[in-house]
């Protein structure tokens, strides 16, 4: 998927080696249904037959595209599972037309996640705690994990933090994080955003990083970059309108007067922020 993937353990965990096979067993078989850099995958396939009919997806990945299509249905193509072609003529590698980047590493995180509950690796009576993550994309298998938001403006000065605020995730939460600073190409010399408005195919501008707290790491990737178009202010009435009390929170790209958007469910749940939260 071209990002990183780590487990981190605390406690009594029983067989580290095992839990990472487990969980590396399932996002390669997520990886081979639904990547956009490989033309065999059931994601270019699917993409070729010019259809959304979902009948042509196999089973163990049709919540993935079904919320795909649902997020793009309820957001006016803000988000848009189709922008493989764009992105390719900005100059980012894919090879399908359809392109589920935006929630295929949170479906994935929720796969590990099932495969641990059913294996009974999740359960930890004795105190031991395992956290998922998958670029960003977070789930809390066990216990409590402190988890930062990146500071979007830490590489510009030397001694920025590295954390906007800290958010403590209970046992079985999500969080993602979509950024401006992730992935992006230049253009005549212009850093191009890896994320685009679905309704124009234009890079969004403005935003540096929005983060979702949701109760699957689907919901809250799919979520991430969802409002990242939107912004906050369409995002909030989305929000409001389609999946009221979820969290989230912006940081708008203005590094010079820097603040974190939240949601009012997001507030209390952000420990120690560097800049001021409003809303
Ligand atoms: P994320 O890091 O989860 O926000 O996902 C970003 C990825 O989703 C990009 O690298 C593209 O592959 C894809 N993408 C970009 N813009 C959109 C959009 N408006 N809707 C859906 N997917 C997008
Ligand atoms: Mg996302």
């Amino acid at each position: 998927m071209g990002t990183v993937a780590a487990l981190s353990f605390r406690g009594e965990t029983g067989d580290r080696y095992e839990v990472r096979e487990a969980v590396a067993g399932v996002y390669d078989r997520v990886n081979a249904k639904l990547s956009a850099w490989d033309e065999d995958s059931e994601l270019s396939r699917f993409a070729r037959a010019k259809t959304n009919d979902l009948s042509f997806v196999s089973d163990d990945v049709r919540p993935c595209y079904e919320c795909a299509f649902r997020l793009a249905r309820e957001s006016g193509n803000a988000f848009n599972p189709r922008l493989g072609a764009t992105l390719r003529d900005l100059g980012f590698t894919r090879v399908s037309d359809v392109d589920l980047g935006a929630i295929a590493k949170g479906f994935a995180v929720d796969a590990a996640y099932d495969e641990l509950v059913a294996t009974g690796y999740a359960r930890r009576p004795d105190g031991g705690a395992l956290l998922i993550d998958l670029g960003g994309n977070l789930r809390s298998a066990a216990g409590e994990w402190r988890t930062g938001v990146r500071n979007p403006f830490a590489a510009t000065g030397e001694s920025a933090p590295p954390h906007a605020a800290i958010i403590v995730l209970t046992n079985g939460e999500a969080v993602a994080t979509s950024g401006n600073y992730e992935r992006f190409v230049e253009k005549d010399g212009i850093r191009v955003s890896h994320i685009l408005d679905g309704r124009t195919g234009q890079p969004v501008q403005g935003i540096a990083g929005v983060t979702v707290l949701a109760e699957s790491a689907m919901m809250a990737d799919g979520l991430s970059t969802t409002l990242f178009v939107l912004g906050p202010k369409a995002g909030m009435e989305f929000l409001a309108k389609h999946y009221p009390g979820t969290a989230a929170l912006w940081i708008p790209d203005n590094p010079d007067d820097p603040c974190i958007i939240a949601t009012p469910s997001m507030r209390p749940r952000l420990l120690s922020p560097i800049f001021p939260v409003r809303h």
